[in-house]
């Protein structure tokens, strides 16, 4: 079977949520629970609900304001907080800041440790770790490297990362000892049962997540190759560089700089 989507708005759908958004839940069922008012629903659905109409994913005082906004009601953020950390509807994308799997991020995921597990086990194969930041930012998550490095280091014994010499570590390889195992292991996880679409198929979100790595280590390359050719224009040895002014250096280091970032 496919991912499934909400029959109608076509959203994608998560392991853990309803086999609909709860926006449209009302319209199909009765007897949920979800056709009580806004005023009588748990603050993690309220959460859900709002960001069901976020474009990508938010940071928690957002969602806050989204269901004050949409929902009309006030709900106190440390709760939201702690539930948005534990309701494994919501997807981690960084540091306070959640989304659902329509927005395209991991279920289950809540760490930078976590996230790499699970990208470098669908990869299967060993990447270098400036590819791995950039294919994660590339995807829409946020962090720092360091913050990423030192997550890796931390966790690389019990999560089976394993670094290929030489230093420094931003130019190393990085591979995930028993990669088929634990793609079976996320596998049996998010294989959640549901009454109207069955079994939740994360194997095809694991092939999915192969092929976007694939894909975003091909655009580092291609950003690389362009930021390589605009770097000779400037360079002021080079011929291709006598008409080049101190104003179009600068506007050219700008684009490398943007080439090179994940962010744009
Ligand atoms: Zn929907």
């Amino acid at each position: 079977m496919s991912i499934p989507a909400c029959p109608t708005c076509g959203r994608e759908l998560g392991p853990w949520e309803y086999s609909t958004c709860l926006s449209h839940l009302p319209a199909l069922r009765d007897g949920t629970g979800f056709r009580r008012p806004p005023s009588q629903w748990a603050i993690a659905d309220l959460a859900v609900a709002a960001l069901e109409s976020e474009a990508a994913p938010v940071a928690i005082h957002d969602v806050q304001r989204a269901v004050a906004r949409d929902l009309g009601r006030d709900v106190y953020l440390p709760s939201l907080t702690a539930l948005m950390g534990t309701d494994r509807r919501f997807c981690w994308s960084g540091r306070g800041v959640y989304g659902l799997f329509r927005h395209d991020r991991l279920p289950a995921v809540r760490t930078l440790s976590g996230l790499s597990r699970f990208v470098l086990a669908a990869f299967d194969a060993p990447m270098g770790l400036s590819d791995l930041s950039f294919v994660l930012k590339w995807s829409g998550y946020r962090f720092q490297d360091v913050s990423l490095e030192g997550a890796l280091l931390r966790d690389a014994e019990e999560a089976g990362f394993r670094f290929a010499w030489p230093a420094p570590l931003c130019e190393r390889e990085i591979r995930i000892v028993g990669a088929r195992d634990v793609r079976r292991s996320i596998a049996r996880e998010l294989s959640v049962p549901d009454p109207d679409n069955g079994i939740w198929p994360a194997e095809e979100l694991i092939e999915r997540w192969r092929a976007k790595v694939a894909e975003g280590i091909d655009e580092r390359t291609r950003r690389l190759s362009i930021s390589a050719e605009s770097m000779a224009a400037i360079d002021p040895d080079s011929p291709a560089s006598l008409t080049v002014t101190d104003e179009m250096r600068a506007a050219a280091l700008a684009e490398i700089d943007a080439l090179r970032s994940a962010d744009a």
